[in-house]
This record gives C-alpha cells, structure tokens and sequence, in this order.
C-alpha cells in the first residue's frame, strides 16, 4: 500500500459540488480582488473564532509580519518565541527587524510557559505564541505574564484553526491572531491566502489599509503599506470549507484517538494532550529515538512520513547573524532530531491507517 503523508484533492471531491458553484460565482461576477466575497468570509470566520475583526490576507506570513508592524515593533525590540516553532513565526519578528528571543517548548510541543519570564528584558514587546501541530498552548500562564509585564500577545494560529484552550478559541487570547490558509492547513485554500483576527478597531482598520498600500481610499496613501490582498476566488472556496471546519477537524482527532489507541511500539512516544487544551491535530507528532531509522522502514513499506521541522530556526542559516550555536536550546535541538509527523488528512481511510498503525508496531531497531 502506498500512503501519502497528506493527499489534498479527497477533500476537494468531499464537497466538490460546492467548491465548483462557488468558483463559478467568482469567475462570472466579473470581480475578483477584495470584494463581496472577502467580506463574506470576513465576516464568517471573525464570527467563528469568536472575534469582532477579520481582515482577510494574502498569507500566514504576512498576517504574522503586519501584526508585528502594526503594534510598532521594529528595529531594538524584542520578540519572545518558542525555539521549535516553523520559520516563518520568526520571519514576522525578523522581517521588522525585531530581535527574536527564543525560549524552549514544553512536552506538548508549545512554548514553555514556565520559562518565558526568566527572558524578559526592558526591550522586550511581545510574545508570540504557536499553537503548533494544532495544539493551543498554555493561554492562562502566558495572559497572565503578559499582562503582569505589559506585553503584547500575537498568536500564530496557522496550524491551530478551530483549537480551544479553556473553551476559548486559539486566536482569541491576544491582539491578533494570525491565520495561514497554505491548502495543507485545517482550514486551507487553493492557493496561497491568510488573515488576521482582532477585537481591537484601530488594529484592524490599520491592517486593512496595510494590506492595500496603505489606503483607505484609493490614491490616498496614509501610511506605506504593502499589496497583502486576499482574492474573491480563495474567499469564495474558504467559505465552502470553513462551513464544514467543524466536521473535518472532527475526522482529525478520531484519527488522532485511533493512532492513540493503535500504536503499541514501546519505542515510540506519542503526543501529550495539555489538561484545558483541545487539539484539532494538524499534524499527529510522535517522538522517537530512532526516528530517521523508523522514517526509513515506514519509507520502504510505502508509508510517507514528514519531520516538523528537521532544522531549529535558531540554526537556520538565515540566522547565523542572531550568534545562536548548537547546543543554545537543548530540548528545540533533541525535538529536531526525534519528531515524526504520521500521516493524517481529511479523507483518511481506516484501512490506510491500520497499515501505517501495523507497520509501526511491528518496527524493532
Ligand atoms: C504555515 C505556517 C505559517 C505560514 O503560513 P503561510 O500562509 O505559508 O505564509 C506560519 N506559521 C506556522 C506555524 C505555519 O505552520
């Protein structure tokens, strides 16, 4: 059997009849950037989070980038970040030319709240704070930092849409949470699209105009914005599936229970759920010493495995100028080398997971 560690189009064909008269909309109503779709879908997902705002984006990057831009953080700041999360959260902080400060994740993979006050400095601005691998970090710990230092919190919600803490929604707990829509992710496009949530009016209405060269009306630039449009096409398919996030989340997590349940291997440690925290498990993570051997044998049995992510931004090339050095974050560093990401998509057949689930147990060393 040949597994893939994601196959996109079996959610296509779940709604195809949906996506297609959506997309018919766009192309025959001759408007196709920032329109009535986008506020639509605006509306939709500000009202699904739980949130008053939404401005709809061209990426999780730059809804990462903009929110760091927007609270004024730039060039003698300082950002704190977990040291294992995906790049492109720290490429926010660096593209301001902001100093990224790293602190360790816990055993659940998010930022260790117990070691963020420890880096606190008088520089310090933000945290910001990945839900990674779809799991909500630890909200009530982090709020109450931020606030008792007077911080700013952005949330990076790229892998995290739908994924409470508490019964609150992961992109909730600070100014902004910030949403990627890369196809891959829970809630995903056809292309490339992000977004930004917020309560706060000023913020967003700073983020709208951001995103469309700095203009509230068009030739009256206020302030020098970037093109960070999202178009009507990825609105229009957005909406289709975010109506059905709900139940395609559900599928997740009844993979996530069944790999649980499945995986005896002695060898392999599986993801820890946080007490309060409800995972919508954008990826299913497990950690193993022998991991590149496991990754090998699963390999040669057809099953595609994926490591997130084999390299710390920290010794990222991009970063050599930080001064970081191996060693600097030992638990990032351990994560790196031990993290397997199983395979785990909508429209996962039982019979492909029991394959996946059959292989890992019976690999030996
Ligand atoms: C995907 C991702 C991003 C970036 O989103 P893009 O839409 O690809 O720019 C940022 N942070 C995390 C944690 C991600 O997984």
């Amino acid at each position: 059997m040949q597994i893939k560690c994601n196959v996109l189009d079996r959610q296509f064909q779940m709604y195809q009849a949906e996506y297609e008269q959506a997309a018919l909309r766009v192309l025959r109503s001759g408007w196709y950037v920032l329109g009535n779709e986008v506020c639509q879908f605006e509306e939709e997902f500000a009202q699904f989070t739980g949130r008053k705002y939404c401005v709809g984006l061209n990426s999780g990057l730059d809804a990462l980038i903009m929110s760091v831009r927007a609270l004024n953080i730039g060039r003698g700041d300082e950002v704190i970040v977990q040291a294992n999360t995906y790049i492109a959260t720290v490429l926010g902080i660096t593209e301001n030319g902001a100093t990224p400060v790293f602190v360790e994740p816990d055993e659940c993979f998010n930022i260790d709240a117990n070691k963020i006050e420890q880096v606190i400095t008088d520089k310090t601005k933000a945290i910001m704070v990945t839900h990674l691998y779809g799991q909500a970090s630890e909200m009530t710990k982090i709020m109450d930092i931020a606030k008792k230092h007077q911080l700013q919190i952005i949330e990076d919600c790229a892998q995290s849409h739908g994924a409470c803490f508490d019964g609150k929604m992961t992109g909730t707990f600070g100014i902004s949470g910030c949403f990627s829509f890369y196809p891959t992710k829970n809630l995903g496009a056809f292309g490339d699209a992000g977004a930004v949530v917020t309560d706060d009016e000023i913020f967003a209405e700073k983020l709208r105009m951001m995103r469309n060269y700095g203009s509230k009306v068009k030739y009256h630039n206020e302030i020098a914005g970037i093109n960070s449009r999202l178009d009507e096409m990825q609105a229009a398919l957005l909406r289709v599936k975010l109506s059905h996030l709900r139940e395609l989340n559900n599928e997740r997590k009844m993979l996530a229970q069944r790999y649980n349940k499945g995986i005896t291997n002695p060898l392999l440690i599986l993801p820890k759920v946080r007490d309060g925290a409800e995972s919508i498990y954008h990826q299913y993570v497990v950690r193993c010493i022998s991991r590149d051997s496991l990754q090998k044998v699963l390999e040669q049995n057809g099953i595609q495995t994926q490591i997130h992510y084999p390299i710390p931004p920290h010794l990222a090339k991009c970063y050599h100028f930080l001064g970081h050095k191996k060693g600097d974050y030992p638990i990032t560093e351990s994560y790196a080398d031990e993290v397997l990401s199983l395979p785990i998509y909508t429209g996962m057949t039982l019979e492909e997971q029991d394959y996946v689930i059959e292989k890992i147990n019976v690999y030996r060393t």
